[in-house]
Protein backbone atom coordinates (compact mmCIF):
# COMPACT_ATOMS: atom_id res chain seq x y z
CA UNK A 1 0.00 0.00 0.00
CA UNK A 2 1.13 3.74 -0.64
CA UNK A 3 0.76 5.86 3.04
CA UNK A 4 1.55 9.18 3.35
CA UNK A 5 2.58 10.44 6.66
CA UNK A 6 2.16 13.99 8.40
CA UNK A 7 4.57 14.72 11.21
CA UNK A 8 7.72 12.97 11.77
CA UNK A 9 7.76 12.60 15.72
CA UNK A 10 8.23 9.66 17.40
CA UNK A 11 4.65 7.83 16.22
CA UNK A 12 5.56 9.06 12.47
CA UNK A 13 9.13 8.20 12.78
CA UNK A 14 8.24 4.48 13.80
CA UNK A 15 5.34 3.77 11.93
CA UNK A 16 7.08 4.97 9.19
CA UNK A 17 10.22 2.63 9.37
CA UNK A 18 7.61 0.07 10.47
CA UNK A 19 5.74 -0.15 7.31
CA UNK A 20 8.20 0.77 4.84
CA UNK A 21 9.85 -3.13 6.78
CA UNK A 22 7.10 -4.81 6.13
CA UNK A 23 7.36 -3.47 2.50
CA UNK A 24 4.65 -0.42 1.98
CA UNK A 25 6.16 2.51 0.20
CA UNK A 26 5.52 5.75 2.62
CA UNK A 27 6.42 8.80 2.70
CA UNK A 28 6.72 11.30 5.58
CA UNK A 29 6.21 15.27 5.75
CA UNK A 30 7.45 17.26 8.65
CA UNK A 31 6.33 20.68 9.10
CA UNK A 32 9.73 21.65 10.46
CA UNK A 33 12.89 22.16 8.88
CA UNK A 34 15.62 19.24 9.03
CA UNK A 35 18.26 21.62 10.75
CA UNK A 36 15.60 22.94 13.35
CA UNK A 37 13.73 19.61 13.38
CA UNK A 38 13.89 18.48 17.20
CA UNK A 39 11.69 16.68 19.91
CA UNK A 40 9.78 18.77 21.90
CA UNK A 41 10.07 16.37 25.09
CA UNK A 42 11.70 15.70 28.18
CA UNK A 43 13.04 12.44 26.79
CA UNK A 44 12.17 10.34 29.78
CA UNK A 45 10.14 6.86 29.26
CA UNK A 46 10.70 3.40 30.61
CA UNK A 47 13.59 1.24 29.09
CA UNK A 48 11.46 -1.83 28.75
CA UNK A 49 9.10 -0.90 26.53
CA UNK A 50 11.46 1.17 24.40
CA UNK A 51 13.63 -2.12 24.21
CA UNK A 52 10.90 -4.05 22.73
CA UNK A 53 10.12 -1.01 20.56
CA UNK A 54 13.60 -0.39 19.03
CA UNK A 55 13.96 -4.58 18.83
CA UNK A 56 10.99 -4.65 16.63
CA UNK A 57 12.40 -1.80 14.35
CA UNK A 58 15.80 -3.31 14.06
CA UNK A 59 17.49 -0.75 16.55
CA UNK A 60 19.48 -1.48 20.04
CA UNK A 61 17.89 0.34 22.70
CA UNK A 62 20.85 0.43 24.93
CA UNK A 63 23.05 2.38 22.54
CA UNK A 64 20.11 5.68 22.88
CA UNK A 65 20.38 5.37 27.04
CA UNK A 66 21.76 8.86 28.54
CA UNK A 67 20.45 8.39 32.23
CA UNK A 68 19.18 5.06 34.27
CA UNK A 69 17.01 6.31 37.30
CA UNK A 70 17.61 5.16 40.61
CA UNK A 71 15.08 7.18 42.87
CA UNK A 72 12.87 9.79 42.04
CA UNK A 73 12.55 13.21 44.36
CA UNK A 74 9.33 14.34 44.61
CA UNK A 75 8.15 17.79 46.56
CA UNK A 76 5.30 18.35 47.16
CA UNK A 77 2.70 21.33 48.27
CA UNK A 78 3.34 22.07 51.96
CA UNK A 79 6.77 21.04 52.43
CA UNK A 80 5.78 17.08 51.90
CA UNK A 81 8.36 15.08 50.09
CA UNK A 82 7.71 11.40 48.36
CA UNK A 83 10.40 9.54 46.60
CA UNK A 84 9.06 6.95 44.09
CA UNK A 85 12.11 4.12 43.30
CA UNK A 86 12.34 3.81 39.56
CA UNK A 87 11.99 0.33 38.03
CA UNK A 88 13.19 1.33 34.44
CA UNK A 89 12.72 5.31 33.92
CA UNK A 90 15.40 6.27 31.89
CA UNK A 91 16.11 9.16 29.76
CA UNK A 92 17.66 8.86 26.35
CA UNK A 93 18.89 10.37 22.98
CA UNK A 94 15.50 10.71 21.52
CA UNK A 95 16.44 13.06 18.72
CA UNK A 96 18.83 10.23 17.42
CA UNK A 97 16.25 7.79 17.87
CA UNK A 98 14.04 9.53 15.56
CA UNK A 99 16.69 10.18 13.03
CA UNK A 100 17.84 6.82 12.93
CA UNK A 101 14.45 4.74 12.31
CA UNK A 102 14.18 7.53 9.50
CA UNK A 103 17.32 6.76 7.98
CA UNK A 104 16.06 4.69 4.69
CA UNK A 105 12.56 6.35 4.80
CA UNK A 106 11.51 9.24 2.44
CA UNK A 107 11.08 12.37 4.82
CA UNK A 108 10.16 15.67 3.12
CA UNK A 109 11.00 18.34 5.56
CA UNK A 110 9.53 22.17 5.66
CA UNK A 111 6.06 21.03 4.42
CA UNK A 112 3.11 22.13 6.61
CA UNK A 113 0.63 19.55 5.64
CA UNK A 114 -3.07 20.81 5.64
CA UNK A 115 -6.38 19.43 4.62
CA UNK A 116 -7.32 21.37 1.88
CA UNK A 117 -3.78 21.05 0.00
CA UNK A 118 -2.44 18.00 0.38
CA UNK A 119 -2.79 14.94 -2.51
CA UNK A 120 -4.71 12.59 -0.67
CA UNK A 121 -5.88 10.65 -4.23
CA UNK A 122 -1.37 10.03 -4.79
CA UNK A 123 -2.13 7.30 -1.28
CA UNK A 124 -4.19 4.34 -0.20
CA UNK A 125 -3.98 5.89 3.47
CA UNK A 126 -2.69 9.17 4.98
CA UNK A 127 -1.56 9.19 8.87
CA UNK A 128 -2.23 12.31 10.75
CA UNK A 129 1.01 11.55 13.09
CA UNK A 130 0.88 15.85 13.60
CA UNK A 131 0.47 14.77 17.82
CA UNK A 132 -1.22 18.20 19.13
CA UNK A 133 -1.89 19.95 15.73
CA UNK A 134 -4.67 16.73 14.74
CA UNK A 135 -4.09 18.42 11.16
CA UNK A 136 -6.19 16.50 8.96
CA UNK A 137 -8.74 15.21 11.41
CA UNK A 138 -11.72 17.19 12.81
CA UNK A 139 -11.25 19.17 16.35
CA UNK A 140 -12.65 17.88 19.81
CA UNK A 141 -14.77 19.84 21.54
CA UNK A 142 -13.89 17.74 24.53
CA UNK A 143 -9.97 18.25 23.93
CA UNK A 144 -7.81 19.49 26.84
CA UNK A 145 -4.28 21.36 26.49
CA UNK A 146 -1.61 21.94 29.36
CA UNK A 147 0.62 24.73 28.39
CA UNK A 148 4.41 23.58 29.06
CA UNK A 149 8.23 24.68 27.93
CA UNK A 150 11.40 23.63 29.25
CA UNK A 151 14.73 24.48 28.60
CA UNK A 152 17.78 21.77 27.61
CA UNK A 153 20.67 22.91 29.93
CA UNK A 154 24.07 21.98 30.10
CA UNK A 155 27.02 22.25 32.41
CA UNK A 156 24.57 21.49 35.65
CA UNK A 157 25.97 20.69 39.06
CA UNK A 158 24.70 18.58 41.39
CA UNK A 159 21.92 17.14 40.76
CA UNK A 160 22.30 13.96 39.04
CA UNK A 161 18.99 12.11 39.35
CA UNK A 162 14.91 12.63 38.23
CA UNK A 163 13.14 15.70 40.38
CA UNK A 164 9.77 16.59 40.17
CA UNK A 165 7.89 19.47 42.54
CA UNK A 166 3.87 18.87 41.86
CA UNK A 167 1.59 21.48 42.09
CA UNK A 168 -1.38 22.09 44.18
CA UNK A 169 -4.47 20.96 42.87
CA UNK A 170 -2.58 18.89 40.35
CA UNK A 171 -2.48 21.84 37.95
CA UNK A 172 0.87 20.44 36.42
CA UNK A 173 4.31 20.00 37.29
CA UNK A 174 8.11 21.16 37.43
CA UNK A 175 10.45 18.59 36.21
CA UNK A 176 14.64 17.92 35.94
CA UNK A 177 15.68 14.98 33.52
CA UNK A 178 18.96 14.24 34.04
CA UNK A 179 20.79 13.44 30.61
CA UNK A 180 24.02 12.92 30.03
CA UNK A 181 27.36 14.98 31.06
CA UNK A 182 25.72 17.42 33.41
CA UNK A 183 23.21 18.04 30.64
CA UNK A 184 18.93 17.87 31.24
CA UNK A 185 15.79 19.07 30.73
CA UNK A 186 14.38 21.46 33.04
CA UNK A 187 10.62 23.00 32.53
CA UNK A 188 7.04 22.72 33.41
CA UNK A 189 3.64 22.16 32.56
CA UNK A 190 1.13 24.22 34.04
CA UNK A 191 -2.14 25.13 33.73
CA UNK A 192 -2.06 28.11 35.34
CA UNK A 193 1.38 29.01 33.45
CA UNK A 194 3.46 30.41 36.91
CA UNK A 195 5.63 26.98 36.11
CA UNK A 196 6.67 27.13 39.86
CA UNK A 197 10.43 25.98 40.32
CA UNK A 198 11.78 27.24 36.98
CA UNK A 199 12.95 30.56 38.42
CA UNK A 200 13.74 28.84 41.83
CA UNK A 201 15.99 26.23 39.42
CA UNK A 202 18.59 28.60 37.55
CA UNK A 203 18.91 30.68 41.02
CA UNK A 204 20.05 27.34 42.51
CA UNK A 205 22.00 26.45 39.75
CA UNK A 206 23.78 29.61 38.43
CA UNK A 207 26.35 27.91 36.48
CA UNK A 208 23.86 26.12 34.37
CA UNK A 209 24.04 27.12 30.71
CA UNK A 210 20.97 27.53 28.45
CA UNK A 211 21.09 25.43 25.13
CA UNK A 212 17.52 25.66 24.00
CA UNK A 213 14.33 26.42 25.34
CA UNK A 214 11.48 24.90 23.77
CA UNK A 215 8.02 24.48 24.50
CA UNK A 216 4.41 23.03 23.04
CA UNK A 217 1.10 22.37 25.15
CA UNK A 218 0.44 18.76 25.75
CA UNK A 219 -2.76 16.60 25.24
CA UNK A 220 -4.27 15.58 28.30
CA UNK A 221 -7.31 14.38 26.84
CA UNK A 222 -7.84 11.21 26.15
CA UNK A 223 -8.94 8.64 23.42
CA UNK A 224 -12.13 8.61 24.52
CA UNK A 225 -12.50 12.08 24.04
CA UNK A 226 -10.74 12.69 20.92
CA UNK A 227 -13.16 11.03 18.17
CA UNK A 228 -13.04 10.62 15.14
CA UNK A 229 -10.13 8.66 14.89
CA UNK A 230 -10.45 8.31 11.15
CA UNK A 231 -12.06 9.56 7.80
CA UNK A 232 -13.26 6.94 6.15
CA UNK A 233 -14.09 9.17 3.25
CA UNK A 234 -10.70 10.66 2.70
CA UNK A 235 -8.76 7.66 4.44
CA UNK A 236 -6.96 9.66 7.68
CA UNK A 237 -5.98 7.75 10.19
CA UNK A 238 -5.10 9.59 13.55
CA UNK A 239 -2.19 7.69 15.56
CA UNK A 240 -0.62 9.10 18.47
CA UNK A 241 -1.23 12.10 20.42
CA UNK A 242 -3.46 13.37 17.79
CA UNK A 243 -5.97 11.12 19.03
CA UNK A 244 -4.94 11.42 22.70
CA UNK A 245 -2.88 8.74 23.47
CA UNK A 246 -0.98 10.55 26.18
CA UNK A 247 -1.20 9.53 30.27
CA UNK A 248 -3.11 12.67 31.45
CA UNK A 249 -1.71 12.31 35.23
CA UNK A 250 2.01 13.00 33.90
CA UNK A 251 1.69 14.52 30.48
CA UNK A 252 3.83 11.47 29.29
CA UNK A 253 3.52 10.46 25.21
CA UNK A 254 6.22 8.44 24.22
CA UNK A 255 4.98 5.23 24.92
CA UNK A 256 1.31 5.68 24.54
CA UNK A 257 1.94 7.08 20.93
CA UNK A 258 3.75 3.80 20.43
CA UNK A 259 1.45 1.53 21.89
CA UNK A 260 -0.74 3.14 19.82
CA UNK A 261 1.54 2.49 16.44
CA UNK A 262 1.53 -1.23 17.21
CA UNK A 263 -2.27 -1.28 17.52
CA UNK A 264 -2.18 0.66 14.00
CA UNK A 265 0.21 -1.93 12.33
CA UNK A 266 -1.73 -5.14 13.99
CA UNK A 267 -4.84 -4.27 12.31
CA UNK A 268 -3.24 -3.78 9.31
CA UNK A 269 -1.81 -7.13 8.95
CA UNK A 270 -4.70 -8.51 9.91
CA UNK A 271 -6.63 -6.56 7.07
CA UNK A 272 -6.20 -9.73 4.26
CA UNK A 273 -9.59 -11.15 6.78
CA UNK A 274 -11.29 -7.71 5.63
CA UNK A 275 -10.74 -8.07 2.02
CA UNK A 276 -7.39 -6.07 2.02
CA UNK A 277 -9.23 -3.23 3.45
CA UNK A 278 -7.72 -1.13 6.98
CA UNK A 279 -10.88 -2.04 9.21
CA UNK A 280 -11.61 1.43 10.84
CA UNK A 281 -13.91 0.46 13.34
CA UNK A 282 -11.55 -2.64 14.66
CA UNK A 283 -8.86 0.26 15.02
CA UNK A 284 -11.25 2.54 16.97
CA UNK A 285 -12.34 -0.42 18.94
CA UNK A 286 -8.84 -1.39 19.93
CA UNK A 287 -7.40 2.04 20.58
CA UNK A 288 -10.55 2.34 23.06
CA UNK A 289 -10.29 -0.80 24.86
CA UNK A 290 -6.58 -0.18 25.22
CA UNK A 291 -6.97 3.43 26.84
CA UNK A 292 -9.87 2.97 28.45
CA UNK A 293 -8.95 3.42 31.62
CA UNK A 294 -6.87 6.91 30.76
CA UNK A 295 -10.70 8.33 31.02
CA UNK A 296 -10.75 7.59 34.57
CA UNK A 297 -7.21 8.64 35.60
CA UNK A 298 -8.16 11.74 33.56
CA UNK A 299 -11.01 12.65 34.99
CA UNK A 300 -9.19 12.57 38.64
CA UNK A 301 -6.98 14.71 37.37
CA UNK A 302 -9.62 17.15 36.10
CA UNK A 303 -11.59 16.58 39.28
CA UNK A 304 -8.58 17.39 41.47
CA UNK A 305 -7.94 20.75 39.17
CA UNK A 306 -11.29 21.68 39.71
CA UNK A 307 -11.09 21.25 43.56
CA UNK A 308 -14.31 18.96 43.62
CA UNK A 309 -11.94 14.63 43.98
CA UNK A 310 -12.73 13.13 47.30
CA UNK A 311 -10.93 10.09 47.91
CA UNK A 312 -14.31 8.18 49.46
CA UNK A 313 -16.88 9.57 46.49
CA UNK A 314 -14.36 9.15 44.15
CA UNK A 315 -12.94 5.62 45.39
CA UNK A 316 -14.01 3.37 42.29
CA UNK A 317 -11.71 6.06 39.63
CA UNK A 318 -8.68 5.96 42.31
CA UNK A 319 -9.04 1.81 42.50
CA UNK A 320 -9.55 1.91 38.87
CA UNK A 321 -6.11 4.36 38.31
CA UNK A 322 -4.22 2.06 40.86
CA UNK A 323 -5.18 -1.31 39.73
CA UNK A 324 -4.06 -0.77 36.27
CA UNK A 325 -0.72 1.37 36.91
CA UNK A 326 0.14 -1.64 39.11
CA UNK A 327 -0.50 -4.03 36.19
CA UNK A 328 1.85 -1.98 34.18
CA UNK A 329 4.65 -1.25 36.25
CA UNK A 330 7.37 -2.05 34.03
CA UNK A 331 5.03 -0.03 31.30
CA UNK A 332 5.79 2.75 33.36
CA UNK A 333 9.16 2.53 34.88
CA UNK A 334 8.56 3.49 38.47
CA UNK A 335 6.99 1.82 41.48
CA UNK A 336 3.21 2.08 42.10
CA UNK A 337 2.45 1.78 45.78
CA UNK A 338 -1.73 2.38 46.76
CA UNK A 339 -0.07 4.09 49.73
CA UNK A 340 2.41 6.37 48.07
CA UNK A 341 -0.56 7.26 45.56
CA UNK A 342 -3.44 8.14 48.05
CA UNK A 343 -0.37 10.60 49.86
CA UNK A 344 -0.15 11.79 46.65
CA UNK A 345 -3.10 12.92 45.61
CA UNK A 346 -4.47 13.84 48.76
CA UNK A 347 -0.62 16.33 49.34
CA UNK A 348 -1.99 18.09 45.66
C1 LIG B 1 7.74 19.97 27.07
C2 LIG B 1 7.29 18.54 26.91
C3 LIG B 1 7.94 17.51 27.60
C4 LIG B 1 7.50 16.18 27.45
N1 LIG B 1 8.18 15.19 28.10
C5 LIG B 1 7.82 13.90 27.93
C6 LIG B 1 8.57 12.84 28.51
O1 LIG B 1 9.61 13.06 29.14
N2 LIG B 1 8.14 11.57 28.32
C7 LIG B 1 7.03 11.28 27.59
O2 LIG B 1 6.67 10.09 27.48
N3 LIG B 1 6.30 12.26 27.01
C8 LIG B 1 6.68 13.55 27.13
N4 LIG B 1 5.98 14.54 26.49
C9 LIG B 1 4.86 14.17 25.60
C10 LIG B 1 5.39 13.51 24.33
O3 LIG B 1 6.50 14.23 23.85
C11 LIG B 1 4.33 13.48 23.22
O4 LIG B 1 3.12 13.01 23.75
C12 LIG B 1 4.78 12.58 22.08
O5 LIG B 1 5.94 13.11 21.50
C13 LIG B 1 3.67 12.49 21.02
O6 LIG B 1 4.19 11.85 19.86
P1 LIG B 1 3.54 12.12 18.43
O7 LIG B 1 4.47 11.49 17.44
O8 LIG B 1 2.13 11.71 18.45
O9 LIG B 1 3.58 13.70 18.25
P2 LIG B 1 4.86 14.66 18.22
O10 LIG B 1 6.05 14.00 18.83
O11 LIG B 1 4.42 15.96 18.79
O12 LIG B 1 5.18 14.84 16.67
C14 LIG B 1 4.32 15.57 15.83
C15 LIG B 1 5.15 16.01 14.62
O13 LIG B 1 4.26 16.52 13.65
C16 LIG B 1 4.81 17.69 13.09
N5 LIG B 1 3.69 18.47 12.53
C17 LIG B 1 2.75 19.19 13.19
N6 LIG B 1 1.87 19.71 12.34
C18 LIG B 1 2.24 19.30 11.09
C19 LIG B 1 1.72 19.50 9.79
N7 LIG B 1 0.63 20.23 9.56
N8 LIG B 1 2.37 18.92 8.72
C20 LIG B 1 3.49 18.19 8.92
N9 LIG B 1 4.03 17.96 10.14
C21 LIG B 1 3.41 18.50 11.22
C22 LIG B 1 5.52 18.36 14.26
O14 LIG B 1 6.51 19.28 13.83
C23 LIG B 1 6.12 17.13 14.96
O15 LIG B 1 7.40 16.82 14.47
C24 LIG B 1 6.40 15.87 26.60
C25 LIG B 1 5.78 16.90 25.89
C26 LIG B 1 6.21 18.22 26.03
C27 LIG B 1 5.55 19.29 25.24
Amino acid sequence: MRFAIAGAGVAGSYLGKMLQQRGHDVEIFEASKKEHHWPVCAWGASRHMLEKFSDQAGLDFANYIFHVGQRLRMELPNDNEEYLDLKGLVTYDKHRWENDLLKDVKVTYGVKVTRETFPFDKYDCVIDCTGLHRTLLPKSEQDFLIPAYEYLLENVHGIDEFYVIGYKGAKGYFWYFPLDGGRGYMGAGDVQKKYYGVDEFFKEHPEAKVVKKIGRPIRLAPPKRMEPFYDGDSNIIGVGESIGCVFPMLGEGIIPSLICCDIFLDVLGRSNNNNGKFDFKEYRKRVLDRFDYYDDVYRIVRLKMDGKLSTIKHVNLMMSMYRHMKKEEKRFGFEVSLDKMTRLVNAL
